[in-house]
């Protein structure tokens, strides 16, 4: 089945209740946009539109120039005018117009802007709806209280939790193949790299659906329920899994066939697994602590408090701190799995900030006492 047929019944099928409040990619009306492009008709793309998953990418390339220089000798036989030398080089600049179109007025007005808006729209509907889903579970009171409940709550309740869990990883997976597909046509449409180095906009602009810090915690609260005595085993909850015992602590998790993403789990300061992780707005992954001496502050001060010029030591952003998210399943995960770890760094936080505390307040009494 093409994509676009299965995006179709993926919003058609999918529970009613669920997509009614949560915009997605409008697949059908940005490939409209694209079949009335003023490029793809001169090329005929039209013809071989969806051929999607052609083995051969050069086959259609090929089909296409000879369509193309077709044309070119149809137009140049009406003109006979023109001398051999200036029917080559229009013949030449025509054809490197065909190969590549890197801005296309007629598509991009629609396509781009439209697309921002719908990639933003799915992204910030689907942190929020993860965060109310996991707000529900990861209480204050620790890992007991956290797994007393499991166990305690309701088999329905559960599982009512579990479906809420699937539907928004569909949602947020096809949405993110619809914008994977959309800009590949945009590209296959115009011979040109746009549309993907719209994609590494996106990732800039925190707009990339899979890249999201709540994504991380949607698979950590999988784990973790796999990992109780509860934990349903099944073919959904094999798409998830955390390998922790390497150098290299990653998450990864499997979205289709052929999409598989491993998330580190190594925070880039310390260089060792984070601990009280947070995930700043651009995605990267710190421990709190570690988070806070980047952006200057204080950990008992908290990272809303770092300046807006504060840099992510990763990617040097401005502006990541004061969204930042606490990853709370994610670190339920880690003190479940690296128990002696997990204390480990408990007690290094506490003492670090305690010792914070005291040379902060020592700094405000001498400054008060003016000596
Ligand atoms: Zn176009
Ligand atoms: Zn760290
Ligand atoms: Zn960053």
């Amino acid at each position: 089945m093409k994509f676009g047929e299965m995006f179709s019944k993926y919003l058609h099928d999918e529970d009613e209740a669920f997509l009614h409040n949560c915009s997605h990619v409008e697949y059908k009306k940005l490939k409209k946009v694209l079949r009335g492009c003023r490029v793809c008709r001169a090329v005929k793309v039209d013809e071989d539109f969806d051929a999607d998953l052609d083995p051969d990418p050069d086959h259609q390339r090929t089909g296409g120039l000879i369509k193309k220089r077709e044309a070119i000798g149809k137009e140049n036989e009406s003109d006979s005018l023109l001398s051999a030398e200036a029917i080559a080089e229009k013949d030449r600049q025509e054809l490197s117009e065909f190969w590549s179109c890197d801005q296309c007025a007629l598509c991009d007005e629609k396509f781009f802007s439209e697309l921002a808006r719908e990639a933003s729209e799915v992204a910030g509907c689907f942190s929020s709806r993860v965060r109310r889903l996991l707000h529900l579970h990861v209480a204050p009171g620790g890992i007991q209280r956290y797994m007393w409940k499991l166990r305690h709550c309701f088999t329905d309740d559960q599982q009512v939790m579990v479906q809420e869990g699937r539907l928004l990883l569909d949602y947020v997976t096809m949405n993110a193949i619809a914008i994977r597909k959309i800009l590949k046509k945009y590209d296959k449409v115009h011979r040109s790299v746009t549309g993907r180095n719209f994609k590494t906009e996106m990732h800039a602009k925190r707009i990339e659906l899979l890249q999201s810090p709540w994504l991380i915690e949607l698979g950590a609260f999988y784990v973790n329920f796999t990992g109780s005595d509860i934990g349903e085993p099944g073919e959904f909850f094999r798409k998830f899994s955390c390998d922790l015992s390497g150098a290299q602590p990653v998450m990864s998790m499997t979205f289709s066939d052929s999409i598989k993403y491993e998330y580190s789990l190594t925070c880039a300061v310390c260089l060792d697994t984070v601990f009280n992780p947070y995930a700043l707005s651009c995605g990267h992954l710190f421990c709190k602590s570690c988070a806070c001496s980047s952006a200057s502050v204080l950990i008992f001060q908290g990272l809303k408090t770092a300046s807006k010029k504060a840099k992510c030591p990763v990617c040097r952003s401005v502006g990541v701190y004061c969204d930042a998210v606490c990853m709370q399943e994610l670190d339920l995960l880690l003190k479940n799995r690296c128990k002696d770890y997990w204390r480990e760094r408990l007690r290094e936080e506490r003492a670090e900030m305690l010792k914070q505390a005291k040379e902060y307040w020592e700094y405000e009494r001498s400054a008060f006492l003016g000596f």
